[in-house]
């Protein structure tokens, strides 16, 4: 089973959605004279971004971006656009949906790339961030979870491109990427 690699759980599924009500009521308050376009990074945002839009009540757009930075459990410290937004976002205002803000440098560039497409503003919610691994000077408007330095698995975070469906987040076993 896929819960036997798992050496703890972090954040269990009931403290997701519980989260997820509170940042979609901030959000829906923030947002209520706009129209966002929310913008979801594949693939690690997929189950946080759907928990989260069922919280937000006012009328926005979603759409889904993907990026490439990591391979196994180190950055490889270049940021690539894999898919790119299928719509114009010019005049509006982005919220982008990340899983983890790690080193920062995913966001930096995706930020500056939809401020290139002309936005009238990019903020950012992440499930989780990681603070302690930051490089770049940013920060999410809006976190779930501040955890510390661990490589964390679950909830849209991949091993290897493994552990993404499990329901919660947590740490895997050392042999499994040792
Ligand atoms: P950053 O550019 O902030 O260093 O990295 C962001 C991306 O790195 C995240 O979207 C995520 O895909 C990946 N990442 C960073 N930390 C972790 C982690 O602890 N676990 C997993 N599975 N991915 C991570």
């Amino acid at each position: 089973m896929l819960a036997d690699n798992v050496e703890k759980v972090l954040i269990t599924e009931e403290e997701i959605i519980e989260r997820c009500t509170q940042l979609g009521k901030q959000i829906s308050k923030d947002y209520a004279d706009t129209y966002p376009v929310i913008i979801g990074l594949l693939k690690g945002s997929v189950p946080f971004m759907a928990e989260l839009i069922k919280h937000i009540d006012i009328d926005c757009e979603i759409e889904f971006m993907a990026v490439s930075s990591y391979s196994g459990v180190e950055s490889m410290g270049d940021v690539k656009i894999v898919k790119d937004l299928d719509r114009s976002i010019k005049g509006m205002h982005v919220l982008i949906v990340e899983d983890i803000v790690d080193t920062g440098k995913t966001l930096e560039k995706v930020k500056e790339l939809l401020y290139s497409k002309g936005a009238a503003s990019v903020k950012v919610v992440s499930l989780l961030d990681k603070p302690d691994r930051r490089i770049v000077d940013i920060e999410a408007e809006y976190v779930g979870f501040t955890i510390p330095n661990e490589f964390v698995i679950g909830f849209g975070l991949d091993f290897d491109q493994k552990y993404r469906n499990l329901p919660y987040v947590g740490v895997l076993k050392e042999e499994c990427y040792k």
